[in-house]
Formats: C-alpha cells, sequence, structure tokens
C-alpha cells in the first residue's frame, strides 16, 4: 500500500509543494513546529533514509539545501534545523526546520 507520502506526491493528498524535482518532493508538514517547517521526501519509496543510495542520498541532501535556500528567501530566521525522525511515516524523509526565536521550537 502506498506511504501517505506517495500519495501526496501523486496529488491524491493535497499539499502545499515548496520545491520538487524528478527525484524528489518537499512541502509543508501539516504539524509544523515552526512557521515554514517542510518535509524533504524521495518520490522513491524508500522506508529508511540510509536505505537510500549513497547517489540519492547525496542527491537528496543538495536538494534539500536548495529548499532551504528558498524557505530562508521568505522566512527570516537564524538558521534552518535539518532532523530526521522518522517514528511516524514510513517514508523517508528530512525536517526542514526555520528557526527563528527560542520560543518558535516546541521542542
Ligand atoms: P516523522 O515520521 O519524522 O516522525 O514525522 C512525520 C511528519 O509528517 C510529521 O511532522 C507530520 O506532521 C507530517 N505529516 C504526517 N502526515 C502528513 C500529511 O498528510 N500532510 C503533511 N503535509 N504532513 C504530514
Amino acid at each position: 500500500m502506498a506511504t501517505i507520502f506517495t500519495k501526496i506526491i501523486n496529488g491524491e493528498i493535497p499539499s502545499y509543494k515548496i520545491a520538487e524535482n524528478d527525484q524528489f518532493y518537499a512541502f509543508l508538514d501539516i504539524n509544523p513546529l515552526s512557521k515554514g517547517h517542510t518535509l524533504v521526501v524521495p518520490k522513491r519509496e524508500v522506508d529508511y533514509i540510509f536505505d537510500l543510495s549513497d547517489e540519492e542520498l547525496a542527491a537528496m541532501h543538495v536538494f534539500a539545501k536548495h529548499v532551504a535556500l528558498i524557505i530562508e528567501s521568505v522566512i527570516p530566521c537564524k538558521r534552518i534545523g535539518v532532523a530526521v525522525m522518522g517514528l511516524e511515516v514510513p517514508h523517508a524523509h528530512i525536517h526542514l526546520i526555520p528557526i527563528t526565536k527560542e520560543s518558535d521550537m516546541i521542542i
């Protein structure tokens, strides 16, 4: 069965898209830890991020940097927190969490 992120990538579930290329899709988290909290997801459905090939993993981080620059261009922030959690959705993803001030952060 397709993951919720595959359904988002395929447009079956709506999302607020930030960027996309042939391999990856970036969209706003539905339950953000701060304004602009974005998820970067490979279009290839892989559960665990370290099951990606070395090439895919490198490309995902380069794409995440591109997405971070887009976020920074619209949300003034000190930096963008980068996290890999994978507790809830079994589809590899990177969290990009803008850090503007301490009160933005729940964790
Ligand atoms: P994790 O698996 O890394 O623990 O967390 C998965 C993240 O996906 C959570 O931050 C959650 O808010 C987000 N998420 C889960 N379902 C949806 C959804 O349907 N749409 C969006 N935009 N985000 C989701």
